[in-house]
């Protein structure tokens, strides 16, 4: 098959589709892999690695995207990329269709086959190509929260693991799954004073197995809410409701009695947040301070590290890509209910029940 890779065209994004390793994967089966001039470059996945695995560099995204027909991509198509699909094209990508209705009708329209990495589901559950960037955003959030909580940052000046003889700080995460895990693990490795808040027992019981006496856990009320925050150094906001906005669990009066220079990270912040003073940032200019607590409100945290999240994303996609190029997209979606489940539009029709409801749309 032939398959292509576009250099991303979003504002700040230099995650790539494909890595080398996965190129050569595909190239190792009799597949061929265009990739468009300098796609990885600002991740130094330079075009002569890609050459090196057999990879054919072209100057444009119009010719890959006039010759594939497999596009690999991280986010979802520009408007002068939607222009170039071609009926019984295929895209993998993050399209986040639900609330882009404009998106969704050019990729109609087009007669495309469009396979959203964020619905593709997973053997034990949970969305598998979610997760990678829910494990990046949860280890960068007490690097950032760090980060803010240095002096000239408007932050408290205190180091999280302290020092002999000067307490660790406090660090309070709201919400223990994926993101709340993986930045307990980074804040324990830390040496911070950390508790995860969850309203889901089994969850902190999953963690105490995990980190035992190490990590505090607290099951979540708004009694514990109003305990734990004020007091909080660091508070990472980590909780998700599929398929809803999050539920604002941090309210004005909590923030309000913290301390001044205390640090808020909201991670939820793509979903709207938990926090009630929360807006979304940009990596360009992430922080802001309200009652003198600083927040930190990025939405694509994994942009900052984008070869790392570039690697983490491939690990989970590329069973997928080969599947999709070794069997062709009908039999690889017919033999694989997860890949499945990917399906967002086939063919002039929109193929996933909720984002089809959630855009009122005939499904
Ligand atoms: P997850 O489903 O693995 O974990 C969510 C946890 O929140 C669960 O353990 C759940 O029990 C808990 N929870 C739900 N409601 C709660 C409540 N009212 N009180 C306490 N706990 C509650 O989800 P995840 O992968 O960890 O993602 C968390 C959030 O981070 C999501 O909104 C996700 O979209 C977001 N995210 C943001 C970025 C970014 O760049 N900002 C990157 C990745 C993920």
């Amino acid at each position: 098959m032939f398959i292509g890779v576009p250099k991303e065209t979003k504002t700040h994004e230099y995650r790539v589709g494909l890595t080398p390793a996965s190129v050569r994967e595909l190239i190792m089966r009799g597949h061929q892999v265009m990739v468009q001039k300098r796609a990885g470059f600002e991740i130094d996945l330079s075009d002569n690695k890609y050459e090196a695995v057999g990879a054919e560099i072209v100057e444009t995204a119009e010719e890959i995207f006039a010759r594939a027909e497999l596009i690999v991509k991280v986010k979802e198509l520009q408007k002068s990329e939607l222009a170039m699909l071609r009926a019984g094209q295929v895209l993998f990508a993050y399209l986040h269709l639900a609330p882009d209705p404009a998106q969704a009708k050019e990729l109609i329209d087009s007669d495309c086959v469009a396979i959203a990495y964020e619905t593709v589901t997973g053997a034990q559950g949970g969305l598998p190509l979610l997760v990678p960037m829910s494990e990046v955003a949860g280890r960068m959030s007490i690097q950032a929260g760090a980060n803010a909580l240095e002096m000239n940052q408007g932050g408290r000046g205190v180091l999280l693991a302290g020092v002999p003889g000067v307490p660790a700080a406090r660090v309070v995460i709201i919400g223990g799954g994926v993101v709340g895990t993986n930045a307990a693990r980074m804040a324990m490795g830390m040496e911070a004073h950390v508790t995860v808040l969850d309203q889901s027992l089994h969850r902190l019981q999953e963690l105490d197995l995990q980190f035992g006496s190490k990590l505090n856990t607290v099951f979540a009320t708004m009694d514990a809410l109003e305990e734990y925050v004020p007091t909080a150094d660091l508070v990472i906001g980590a909780v998700l409701t599929p398929g809803a906005a999050a539920p604002k669990l941090v309210n004005r009066e909590m923030i309000g009695g913290m301390r001044r220079g205390s640090v808020l990270v909201d991670v939820a912040i793509d979903q709207g947040g938990c926090f009630a003073t929360s807006q979304p940032t940009t990596l360009a200019d992430p922080i802001y301070t309200v009652d003198g607590v600083v927040h930190y409100c990025v939405s694509n945290m994994p942009g900052a590290v984008a070869r790392t999240a570039t690697f983490a994303l491939n690990n989970v996609t590329l069973p997928f890509v080969l599947a999709l190029a070794d069997k062709g997209y009908k039999k690889a979606l017919l033999d694989d209910v997860h890949l499945r489940n990917g399906l967002n539009v086939c063919r002039g029709q929109l193929t996933h029940a909720a984002v089809a409801h959630d855009l009122g749309l005939p499904y």
